[in-house]
């Protein structure tokens, strides 16, 4: 697909007075998986946001490749997203909730079906699929969110604090899971949180954010200055 570009990137909400977003400059290769980590508010969400085309970009180009992207609908866009909240909907079965983005885009009921089916296996939800939401644990809930990314076969990830809802330890092996997916899939992966252990074992790369700037980009051990 080629390398994921945030060239001059700036962001102001109509109703903000100041840039939420200054001037962010990064070049994703493929495959790599990014960590934004910054406190609250800094702008990790909202940079995320504009890559989703869930938010408008105020400046600057977001390319895939050569091709700018900035106006391409999300549904459009080959970026599958992850949310803090999950996202998934309460009166759907776990199949049909992995199964919206495609139906969404007319893939046909067949390949649908073989696509869910082969990201339930992978995450461990095969006989979970009849299930609603309210019947799962917040592990599974996180892993039909993550199937839901995985059945697009896009090329990038985006996730959102996508294990903040859960307890420390749900937490710790979550991170894991993600990690060996990442290695499965190898799809390039930008992944938010605020959580400095989180960055230093998951990143390949961590950029850390502070008030809508970059202040830093390295590798864990150039950001953490590890021995
Ligand atoms: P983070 O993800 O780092 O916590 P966000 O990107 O969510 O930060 O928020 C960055 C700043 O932008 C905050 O000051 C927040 O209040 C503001 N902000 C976020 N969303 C909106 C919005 N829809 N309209 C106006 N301001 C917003
Ligand atoms: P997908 O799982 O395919 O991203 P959803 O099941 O979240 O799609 O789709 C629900 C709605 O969200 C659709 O109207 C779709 O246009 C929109 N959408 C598409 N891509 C994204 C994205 N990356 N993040 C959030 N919403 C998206």
């Amino acid at each position: 697909m080629g390398t994921l570009s945030m060239q001059h990137i700036y962001k102001k909400y109509s109703n903000a007075e100041n840039y939420t977003v200054t001037d962010f400059n990064l070049e994703i290769d493929e495959k790599e998986f990014i960590v934004f980590v910054g406190p609250s508010g800094c702008g990790k969400s909202t940079t995320l946001r504009m890559v989703a085309g869930l938010e408008d970009i105020t400046e600057g180009e977001l390319k895939i490749g050569d091709r700018v992207i900035n106006n391409v609908a999300p549904k459009d866009r080959d970026i599958a997203m992850v949310f803090q909240n999950y996202a998934l909907y309460p009166h759907m079965t776990v199949f049909d909730n992995m199964a919206f983005g495609l139906k969404l885009r007319k893939y046909p009921t067949a390949e649908i079906k073989k696509k869910v089916e082969e990201a339930a296996e992978i995450l461990g939800l095969t006989e979970y699929l009849k299930r609603k939401p309210a019947a799962l644990s917040g592990g599974q809930r996180q892993r039909v969110a993550l199937g839901r990314a995985i059945v697009r076969d896009a090329q990038v990830f985006l996730m959102d604090e996508p294990l903040s809802n859960l307890d420390a330890k749900l937490r710790v092996s979550m991170r894991a899971e993600i990690a060996k997916l990442h290695q499965r899939l190898g799809t390039t992966t930008i992944y938010v949180t605020h959580d400095q252990t989180e960055a230093m074992t998951m990143a390949d790369r961590i950029v850390i954010m502070m008030d809508g700037l970059i202040q830093q980009i390295g590798s864990p051990k150039e950001v953490y200055d590890l021995p």
